[in-house]
């Protein structure tokens, strides 16, 4: 027998807030996020929130049982005008994590410098994909690789060591990057409050 489906509006999560449902159906841009049933074993959301919270903490989420962008239906979408991550609720619980990963991983590697990009890629191999559709960009590779290392670490495996790539990727999974990302840019915005504060008030 299948199991019992249960009704979820569109909910979002600001960060240390308890999620706010939304009324209805949410559009933001070329996204539409739907309203809808998901299986009742499936819709444990607190493994998800929590690894963005410690991977990508300055990301919104936002969920709902299904996720479109022009039309088509999404897992999930990193959005960086406005720090949003969307995740869709209709895959199993381990899809979900998958793409939670996978989202923040884009988030993290939005606010690294090209160095670092830089330095991933020179850990891999040559890629070739016929044409420049999803799976021949090189930012998707890397938030697979990333999705493939927090899949590893989260099922009991040790951190892999003496590779710079699994280095920051290790760095990321701690939320040691996401420490350092928030840090650099509360400096930054210090400095600018020092320097333009009196001109601002
Ligand atoms: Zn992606």
């Amino acid at each position: 027998m299948a199991p019992p489906l249960l009704y979820r509006p569109v909910q979002i999560w600001e960060h240390g807030k308890p999620p706010v449902p939304h009324d209805g159906i949410y559009e933001f841009g070329t996204i539409t996020a739907f309203p809808g049933e998901v299986s009742v074993i499936e819709q444990d959301l607190s493994l998800a929130v929590a690894y963005c919270r410690l991977i990508a903490p300055w990301m919104q989420l936002v969920t709902a049982s299904e996720i479109e962008r022009d039309g088509k239906r999404k897992r999930g979408v990193c959005v960086y005008a406005g720090n949003v991550i969307f995740l869709s609720l209709y895959p199993t619980a381990h899809e979900l994590l998958v793409t939670t990963w996978h989202e923040c991983w884009h988030a993290v590697e939005a606010k690294l410098p090209p160095s670092t990009i830089e330095e991933i890629e020179s850990c891999l191999g040559p890629f070739y994909f016929e044409g420049r559709d999803y799976w021949g960009l090189a930012q998707e590779r890397r938030a697979r690789l990333f999705q493939g290392y927090a899949s590893m670490r989260h099922d009991g495996a040790p951190p892999i060591t003496g590779s710079r790539l699994y280095e920051i990727f290790e760095a990321a999974w701690l939320g040691d990057l996401a420490r350092e990302i928030v840090a650099e840019e509360e400096r930054v915005r210090r400095l600018l409050d020092e320097e333009w504060g009196d001109v601002a008030a």
